[in-house]
């Protein structure tokens, strides 16, 4: 009896690409800067020393990690303001040399928009497209540069399909050319390997809640001698590129998480990959008419990705939460929009089976029994919706 009640209310968390919990040592490690620790770090006295040495260490951990100087590192309220800060401020502070700026067609929206935002301001924007794995081919890019191109920015893994870009090429090309790039990193940054350095990039952003840290901070690495115009005015924090009083318990947070993912990211990695690898093997085994978008292997450890044909991604996002499992679809029905995913649509998948996606992300709390639930149900939620599929129907007959 207890085991069935267990049962029933079980729930899996399979979404990690949207938001991961905060992980108890970071709400931990944040809890002093509330009340106890809590000075404004722009003040003079002993509460605000106290507030800005906490500041030193994290921006010391966090830039450390990233192969960076802390002097490079800003900190924001998460990606979003990062992608922004990085695409609006270079464009701004480049205006006298070109207006020319290169991006790829699957870009987070907080890239894309600001891109989107800046052609309004007089700015031209290419976007590159990209294979049917969703990978920019880095001659493209080469072949895009024109003496007006100020700046390039190219994802490094995109959060629907996994893929991962090839940040280091591409950047060697920016740097021939003497043009900025710029990265986002969100979906990268603690999960594998990144390292300014070695990708060799101008500006890098992160953001907190992607990588067990709280949410609404985030950091934008920004290589010394890169010029950014502030699209915010205020006070002069942040070296005057970031006005506003810092979120220290957010700060402290991240910094927490940072190294938590310094000791656990290798270990981890493997895990996921392993866990990756048996839930795609089952689907494509278990689920007929199904397959895997983005590249088999070219694609962050935790990320799944799969088009279910004929049903649609929110019947099965729904019938699969009745039975606790929580993941995502790129189709997007209820929005005011039909278009489904952009970004399936980039990688060359027809409406329906943009509209029929599911995403699954595996993250640090994923058990192998979680898989093997989801291994369990899909099928049959899979079964039941086609049942009373029309398009289902058709096809049998
Ligand atoms: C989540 C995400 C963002 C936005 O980060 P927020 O901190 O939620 O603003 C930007 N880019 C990518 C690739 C993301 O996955």
């Amino acid at each position: 009896m207890e085991k069935t009640c267990y049962k029933q209310n079980r729930r899996i968390y399979l979404d990690y690409a949207a938001t991961t919990p905060c992980d108890l040592q970071v709400v931990e490690a944040m809890q002093p800067y509330f009340s106890k620790i809590f000075g404004n770090p722009s003040t003079l006295y002993s509460f605000g020393q106290e507030a800005r040495r906490a500041m030193r260490e994290a921006r010391g951990k966090i830039a450390e990690f990233l192969g960076a100087s802390p002097e490079e590192i800003i900190f924001t309220s998460g990606g979003t303001e990062s992608n922004n800060t990085a695409l609006k401020g270079v464009a701004y502070a480049g205006r006298n040399k070109g207006n020319h700026i290169i991006t790829s067609s699957i870009e987070h929206h907080s890239v894309s928009e600001s891109c989107k935002f800046l052609e309004k301001e007089g700015f031209k924007v290419t976007y590159l497209t990209v294979d049917e794995y969703g990978l920019v081919n880095p001659q493209d890019v080469k072949e895009a540069i024109t003496d007006k191109t100020i700046l390039i920015s190219i994802m490094h893994a995109n959060n629907e399909i996994g893929a991962i870009q090839p940040i280091k090429d591409i950047a060697s090309i920016a740097r021939e050319k003497e043009i900025y790039f710029h990265t986002d990193s969100v979906q990268t940054f603690a999960h594998i390997p990144v390292n300014v350095n070695d990708l060799g990039v101008d500006l890098l952003s992160m953001s907190a809640h992607k990588l067990y840290g709280p949410k609404g901070i985030g950091a934008l690495y920004i290589k010394k001698g890169v010029k950014i115009t502030p699209f915010m005015q205020g006070g002069d924090q942040e070296k005057r590129k970031r006005a506003s009083t810092e979120n220290i318990a957010g700060i402290a947070g991240f910094a927490k998480a940072v190294e938590l993912a310094k000791e656990k990211m290798g270990n981890e990695e493997k895990k996921l990959t392993f866990l990756r690898d048996k839930l795609i093997k089952g689907i494509l085994e278990k689920v007929e008419h199904s397959r895997l978008n983005g590249h088999p292997a070219q694609r962050l450890p935790g990320n799944v990705n799969v088009s279910i044909e004929y049903i649609e991604g929110e019947s099965m996002v729904l019938n699969l939460d009745m039975k606790g499992i929580a993941c995502s679809t790129g189709s997007a029905c209820t929005s005011s929009s039909l278009e489904p995913s952009h970004v399936l649509l980039a990688i060359g998948l027809p409406h329906e089976l943009a509209h029929s996606s599911l995403r699954f992300t595996i993250g640090r709390f994923t058990k192998e029994e979680d898989i093997d639930y989801v291994l369990e149900v899909l099928p049959e939620v899979v079964k039941k919706l086609r049942s009373m599929s029309p398009l289902y129907g058709e096809k049998e007959k």
